[in-house]
């Protein structure tokens, strides 16, 4: 007899990662059924997808917008239990008929619902890399109490874990791993001279070559603090430090990163660049299920370049790795401090150039703390976002963005 299909929470369903995750599930529905579905404030689209997938529950985290979310239910025709607030994000990632949970909040605010699966030993499909930066140890002590499973969905992780071997958590020298080569291409600004990062607009930021997501990511990208919460990230799920970690420029995203063994060996993961693969492989594994993806035409790509990164014109990569070295609170500090300066730049507030000199007055001005409990994980984040707040609006870092 064929297995009831696995329940899914998706958090940030209506999101870019979401959509996708939905995408892949509507091809199998035998195997996989939506139980919640969670928005921000997007309700129009939640109801959407609610008379598509049919879930038992849809969460809006702003408690302004459950009493649209009932009533956009209700005139669909759908039973879906309408809920809001931070508190249902977490008891829907938590419920006994979700088995899988995948973490596509964008942000800080996704840290406490990805924690509450982690926590409810779910398999959890890991987008939100912030909920890593923020608090890494603590997220995987939690995923190894609860006996969690935990499958990274960020397109590079998701290679590197596709390229080790399946017993990579005895310890990466054990198993014959060298190093991890983390790819980044480099963005819309990689040729881009320095002296003309101080003008560029959020749209060119938000513009792509290769891949299309929402706009935090995207400007992530485009400073290539992207990549540096990636590294940060993957130290946290291989265990492993930075100076184990090389980043690698490759324009084309074709190859989603590596791993070189001590016989010289290099594994790599290909594919075109398409959220849906590594979400079909987290779903399915260890099985393989199709995602829609057109297969890969090598002979089309042609070649595939190879750049090191100029952490000069890109200081929010350097930044990085200085908060993960230095430990403890530093790295939400870091986070908090970016997402208050790209959101700010998004706003046209403060230059491009001035997310790194934000992040970099955050790490320089404030007291370090251990990272050892979540509440003071928490506080570090909340006084780093208040901290960069008040240099932002001090305005001392640069002019409106007038172009
Ligand atoms: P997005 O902006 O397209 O979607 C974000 C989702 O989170 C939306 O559903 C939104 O409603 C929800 N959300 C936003 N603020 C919220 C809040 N305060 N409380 C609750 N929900 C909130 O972002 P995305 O591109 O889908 O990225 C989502 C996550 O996945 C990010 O952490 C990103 O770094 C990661 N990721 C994305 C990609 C990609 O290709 N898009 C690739 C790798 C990793
Ligand atoms: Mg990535």
């Amino acid at each position: 007899m064929a297995a009831s299909p696995k329940g899914v929470t998706v958090l940030g369903a209506t999101g870019t990662i979401g959509v996708n995750t939905l995408d892949v599930m509507a091809r199998h529905p035998q195997l996989y059924r939506a139980v919640a579905l969670t928005a921000n404030g997007n309700v129009e689209r939640l109801v959407e997808q609610c008379r598509a997938h049919r879930p038992a529950y849809a969460v809006v985290a702003d408690p302004q917008h459950e009493g649209a979310l009932a009533a956009g239910l209700k005139a669909a025709g759908l039973d879906t239990e309408a809920l809001s607030g931070p508190e249902a994000l977490a008891h829907v990632a938590a419920l006994p008929e979700t088995d899988y949970v995948m973490a596509a909040i964008v942000g800080g605010a996704g840290l406490l619902p990805s924690l509450a699966a982690a926590r409810a030993g779910k398999r959890v499909l890991l987008a939100n890399k912030e909920a890593l930066v923020m608090s890494g140890r603590i997220f995987m002590d939690q995923i190894r109490q609860s006996g969690a499973e935990l499958l990274p969905i960020d397109s590079e992780h998701n290679a590197i874990f596709q390229c080790m071997p399946g017993d990579f958590d005895r310890g990466l020298g054990r198993v014959g791993v060298e190093r991890i080569l983390l790819t980044a291409s480099g963005g819309p600004f990689r040729a881009y001279a320095a002296s003309d990062l101080e003008a560029v607009t959020p749209e060119q930021a938000c513009a792509h070559p290769n891949w299309v997501m929402g706009r935090k990511i995207s400007v992530d990208s485009a400073s290539m603090m992207n990549k540096g919460l990636e590294l940060i990230e993957a130290c946290w799920l291989f265990d492993t430090k930075p100076d184990k970690v090389e980043v690698v420029l490759h324009p084309q995203s074709v190859i989603h990163s590596m791993v070189s063994y001590v016989d010289g060996s290099v594994l790599a993961q290909l594919g075109n660049p398409d959220m849906r693969t590594p979400i079909a492989h987290a779903l399915a594994w260890p099985e393989r299920i199709a995602s829609g993806v057109d297969p890969l035409d090598i002979v089309q790509v042609a070649r595939l370049d190879f750049e090191r990164p100029d952490m000069d014109r890109f200081p929010c990569l350097r930044l990085a790795y200085e908060s993960f070295e230095a430990g403890g609170t530093a790295t939400a500090i870091l986070n908090a401090a970016n997402e208050v300066a790209v959101e700010s730049f998004l706003e046209a507030r403060i230059r491009f150039t001035d997310i790194p000199r934000v992040i970099s007055h955050c790490l320089e001005t404030m007291e370090l703390g251990t990272a050892d409990t979540l509440e003071e994980v928490l506080a570090a984040d909340e006084a780093a976002r208040a901290v960069a707040r008040a240099v932002v609006t001090a305005g001392g870092l640069g002019r409106r963005v007038t172009a």
